[in-house]
C-alpha cells in the first residue's frame, strides 16, 4: 500500500493527546491486577470486544486519569505530517492520512445521497483517556464514542494485534481498524446506532452494527484509490491483494469465536457474541470491498449474517 508522495495531509482531523512521558503503564496494571491467566483472558476479551464497539464505558470506574498534553514543537503532527511521503515513512502520519481518506470518501458518499457528512476527529492517546463516554485505558482497544462523536486510539494497539493476537499485521490493518471506527461514526450520523436493542448474541443488533462497520470499512477500501482529498488527488495510490489479505487476517483475529477460544481459552459461546465470528467479520468486510456500495451493508435487513 502506498501514498502519493506529493499529496498533502490534513492534521486538523487528529488531536494528539499523548504526553511526552509515554504513560503506557495503566493498561498493563489493570490487566496484571486481574491475576491468573483465565482472568486476563476474560479481561482481554472484554477489552478487545470494545474494538470499535459503541463503547459505553462507565465513568468513575477506577481507571486513573492520564494527564494529557498536546505535543508541541518539532515532533507535533502538524510539523511532521505534511505529505504522502511522510505517511509512507511514519506510522502517526499514516494514520492521519487514512483518516483523511476515509472521511473524504464519506463526505462524497453522503453528498451523493443528498446528506451532509460531518467530519470528526480522532484522538491519539497513550495509557488512558477521558471521553464523554467515560474513561478508557489503552487496553480497551480503539473505539468510537457516540456522545462526543470522536474516535479514540492508542496506536500501540497495532503492535498488540501482532504480539497478543498473532495477526500478520501490516499497514493496511491500521486502515481497516480506523475505517471500522469511522463506520460507527457513519452509523451514528445515519441514526443506525439507535436501532441497537439487543447487545449480545449471534443475531443481536450489536453484532449487526459491528458487521456493518466492517462492511463500511470495505466500502471505503474499494474507493480509497479513487477518492481525492482536498488537494485534488487521491492520497492512496495503491492497495494490493496482500494488503486486503492482511486486513482479513486481522478481522479473523478479533472475531468473537476466535477471542473466546484462542485468546480467552474458553468455549465458544454464541450468546455472548457482540461483534460477530471471524468468518462473519471477513465476509462483511469482503462484501464492502467487492461491492463498493454502502447499501449492500444492510446487516440489519439480512436474514443470514453468514
Ligand atoms: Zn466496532
Amino acid at each position: 500500500m502506498e501514498f502519493d508522495e506529493n499529496a498533502s495531509i490534513d492534521t486538523s482531523q487528529v488531536e494528539d493527546l499523548r504526553g511526552s512521558g509515554g504513560g503506557g503503564g495503566i493498561g498493563g496494571r489493570v490487566l496484571l491486577g486481574g491475576g491468573g491467566l483465565g482472568v486476563v483472558g476474560v479481561l482481554i476479551y472484554f477489552l478487545l470486544s470494545q474494538l470499535g464497539g459503541t463503547a459505553v464505558l462507565p465513568s468513575g470506574s477506577g481507571f486513573d486519569d492520564v494527564g494529557s498534553g498536546q505535543q508541541l514543537g518539532s515532533d507535533s503532527l502538524q510539523q511532521k505530517c505534511r505529505t504522502g511521503a511522510d505517511a509512507n515513512a511514519n506510522q502517526d502520519c499514516r494514520a492521519v492520512a487514512y483518516i483523511n481518506s476515509i472521511q473524504n470518501y464519506w463526505t462524497d458518499a453522503f453528498a451523493r445521497s443528498g446528506r451532509t457528512y460531518q467530519v470528526t476527529r480522532t484522538d491519539f492517546f497513550s495509557g488512558g483517556v477521558q471521553t464523554r463516554c467515560g474513561n478508557a485505558t489503552s487496553a480497551a482497544g480503539p473505539f468510537y464514542c457516540p456522545a462526543d462523536r470522536k474516535v479514540y486510539i492508542d496506536l500501540s494497539f497495532f503492535t498488540e494485534l501482532r504480539t497478543r493476537f498473532g495477526a500478520q499485521g501490516g499497514q493496511f490493518v491500521e486502515a481497516y481498524v480506523l475505517a471500522h471506527e469511522y463506520g460507527h461514526h457513519v452509523q451514528n450520523l445515519l441514526g443506525t446506532s439507535d436501532r441497537v436493542r439487543t447487545r449480545s448474541g449471534a443475531n443481536s443488533d450489536s453484532v449487526r452494527l459491528e458487521l456493518q462497520a466492517d462492511c463500511y470499512a470495505g466500502v471505503w477500501a474499494a474507493h480509497a484509490t479513487s477518492t481525492p482529498t482536498s488537494s485534488g488527488q487521491p492520497l492512496i495510490t495503491k492497495i494490493t491483494q496482500d494488503d486486503i489479505n492482511r486486513a482479513l487476517d486481522a478481522a479473523a483475529r478479533i472475531g468473537d469465536d476466535y477471542i473466546q477460544s484462542e485468546i480467552g481459552g474458553g468455549r465458544i459461546d454464541t450468546t455472548q457474541f457482540t461483534h460477530g465470528s471471524s468468518a462473519q467479520r471477513q465476509k462483511w468486510f469482503t462484501t464492502g470491498i467487492q461491492s463498493g456500495d454502502p447499501a449492500r451493508c444492510d446487516t440489519f435487513g439480512a436474514r443470514d449474517l453468514g
